[in-house]
């Protein structure tokens, strides 16, 4: 595949790789709990103890937007790239639309950093916060999916931007707010995650739409399909579950399982339709 040929972000990444991590490594504590840390668009499947809400986003001053100086940096040009082909392709779909679009930022760190929902490590993974409407990317995840998460591979790295930028989406659509109110109404845990569920398969559908609209463009292979496919494999939550406790609890699952994030994520690559992405119209079990 040719990731070159897509376009630039122009100046949409922040880079703060190097920039020495969080100062005092402290946790930033907010009283929002749960609910906020259940709508951080998490893409792994580790419970994100380490964030805590936080509806006060702190403010960047120092900003790593010099696009001259990433010259040879070839993971700040692929995510930049990345980045810029997402708002290429969801910029057109909602222009097509006639609704406003807003283009994210995505911040690229390592070892940790401050999110507008508390402070983000690399334990956490790549996600995406409503709140400050950023993208959180510590590229060791990449490394990650390479050794142990399904192998990794250029086009299974972009599905992973994708589906933080398809939270972008759905926060551009007032979906994740939709999702909140449902869930500050839902009567049991169970009952909550089961939304969580619709929005992330949601994101992986979402993520699939992009790369319907980037195949010619980018030349993307059978095999890099199933990079992304094999991806979507390994952080399915029956997969992360089985794994780490030997059994599957499907009423904990919050991202949907392995075969449920293939078939999402392919509905979108095949049909190259948002609206073929619609994870809450549908009988749950139906997923
Ligand atoms: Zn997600």
């Amino acid at each position: 595949m040719d990731w070159q040929n897509l376009p630039s972000s122009g100046g949409g990444v922040d880079d703060r790789r190097g920039s020495g991590g969080v100062p005092g490594g402290g946790l930033a504590v907010g009283g929002i709990g749960g609910l906020v840390i259940a709508l951080i668009a998490m893409f792994f499947g580790i419970n994100p103890s380490s964030i805590t809400g936080g509806s006060t986003a702190p403010s960047h001053t120092q900003s790593g937007n010099q696009t001259g100086s990433q010259a040879g940096d070839t993971t700040y040009q692929f995510i930049d790239k990345v980045l810029g082909s997402n708002n290429q392709v969801w910029g057109n779909i909602f222009q097509q639309s006639g609704k406003q679009f807003q283009k994210p930022v995505l911040v690229l760190y390592s070892g940790g950093t401050q999110s507008g929902c508390g402070t983000a490590n690399s334990a956490v993974g790549p996600f995406y916060c409503p709140s400050d409407g950023k993208i959180y990317l510590d590229t060791s995840f990449f490394n990650l999916m390479k050794s142990r998460l399904g192998g990794g591979g250029e086009f299974a790295y972009q599905y992973v931007v994708a589906h933080e930028y398809g939270h972008h989406i759905q926060n551009l659509l007032g979906i994740s707010d939709q999702v909140e109110r449902k869930q500050q109404s839902a009567r049991s845990e169970a009952e909550a995650n089961t939304y969580s569920v619709r929005l992330e398969l949601q994101a992986d559908c979402f993520a699939g739409v992009w790369g319907n609209h980037v195949k010619d463009q980018e030349n993307i292979t059978q095999t890099d399909v199933q990079t992304a496919i094999n991806t979507a494999k390994a952080i399915g939550d029956d997969t992360l579950q089985s794994q780490s406790q030997g059994s599957v609890t499907p009423e904990k699952f919050t991202h949907g399982s392995s075969a449920q994030r293939t078939n999402w994520f392919m509905k979108g690559y095949q049909s190259g339709n948002p609206n073929s992405c619609d994870t809450f119209g549908i009988a749950y079990n139906q997923l």
